[in-house]
């Protein structure tokens, strides 16, 4: 695909690291493709980032058709910069893409565009251990109509966020309540794909565990609520008896790029790793009798994230005594490794540039 390149008249000065937060700062461009059913994809551009032009019929403002992805560049300690996986988020993009009827991009194609994007902004990538350039290449749809049917217009977008470490303050485990309410989504739904509706849709129950003093919920499945599905936004494990289970891939679950990449460092660490429906009944009975060692969320932002606290009903349970337990502190140690480039990659997972 041809790509014009319209540099910005007003380069950005890059925050202090120690200031990025998350999702906050943006780079000097963004990149944008233009699809249409009779054209395919034209007019790839990467333009001064700005605002863009809605038509106020467009298709994503009424009937949701949006998918994104979310990678990082990390800087590593030599200087150079490295995508971790690339390939899956593209993958990734295009069956999310097929499910909500958008058009997919080929995918030597769609890479090829996230690196010429990232080697433009490279500057924009911090160089502090943990943090990172978030990339979020999104698709949606974009005709300019209000007629229910599969898009005759769609764009493609690339934005790019300096974001600081996900643990500026230590790894601190936290609390998670378990949702028997709302459900985020269910077999045969939208769960598999990574469209925004999903996020739309679970934003509620995550907002009143906030209130409840918890940070997130633990999903159950629509359709029995009675096997654990993710938590929050980040796929789950837990260690029993020295074990790894983790909900098996059932439809409604997002097939996560860690989630993929813990299974296959805990099985080379030698963990037995049981990819399996896993109901909230069997959880109960670890945490009652102690089987439960450790439980963590995995996902992009966070690589893994400890549970401390389980809220079941009225009842509260510890686990692994509130602390990071050895498991989930080793998964996170050789992943941010590979990743910031700190160790050797034998898995052939990163993505130099
Ligand atoms: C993105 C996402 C994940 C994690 O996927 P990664 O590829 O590991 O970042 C898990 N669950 C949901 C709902 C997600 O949207």
């Amino acid at each position: 695909m041809e790509l014009t390149i319209v540099k910005t008249e007003n380069p950005k000065t890059m925050p202090p690291e120690s200031e990025l937060g998350f999702g906050k700062y943006f780079t000097d461009h963004m990149l944008v493709v233009e699809w249409s059913a009779e054209q395919g994809w034209y007019d790839a551009k990467i333009l001064p980032f700005g605002r863009i032009d809605l038509h106020p019929a467009s298709t994503v403002l009424h009937y949701g058709a949006e998918i994104f992805e979310g990678l990082k560049a990390y800087r590593r300690a030599d200087g150079g910069v490295q995508l971790f996986r690339p390939m899956e988020n593209v993958k990734r993009m295009n069956r999310s893409a097929e499910r909500m009827s958008l058009p997919t991009m080929d995918e030597g194609e769609m890479l090829s565009l996230i690196e010429q994007f990232v080697r433009l902004e490279e500057r924009f990538v911090p160089h502090s251990f943990g943090t990172s350039l978030y990339l979020r290449p999104f698709l949606f749809g974009n005709d300019e109509c209000l007629g229910v049917h599969a898009v005759h217009r769609a764009t493609f977008m690339l934005i790019a966020s300096p974001s600081g470490s996900y643990y500026k303050e230590g790894i601190n485990p936290v609390g998670i309540m378990i949702e028997n309410e709302d459900v985020r989504t269910v077999r045969g739904g939208t769960g598999y794909a990574k469209c925004g509706g999903n996020y739309a849709a679970s934003t509620r129950a995550g907002e009143r565990a906030a209130k409840k003093g918890y940070s997130q919920v633990l999903w159950l499945d629509g359709v029995e609520r009675k096997y654990i599905e993710e938590v929050g936004a980040m796929n789950v494990m837990f260690k029993i008896g020295g074990k790894i289970i983790t909900p098996k891939l059932t439809g409604s679950i997002l097939p996560g790029i860690t989630r993929m990449s813990c299974i296959e460092v805990l099985k080379k660490e030698g963990y037995e790793v049981e990819e399996r429906l896993f109901s909230l009944e069997e959880l109960v009975s670890a945490l009652e009798n102690g089987a439960l060692e450790e439980a963590w969320g995995t996902g992009t932002a966070a690589v893994v994230s400890p549970i401390g606290k389980l809220a079941i009903g009225d009842k509260e349970y510890v686990v692994g005594g509130g602390a990071i337990g050895e498991t989930t502190k080793k998964l996170y140690d050789i992943l941010t490794g590979i990743q910031w480039g700190k160790r050797e990659d034998t898995y052939g997972w990163v993505y130099p540039l």
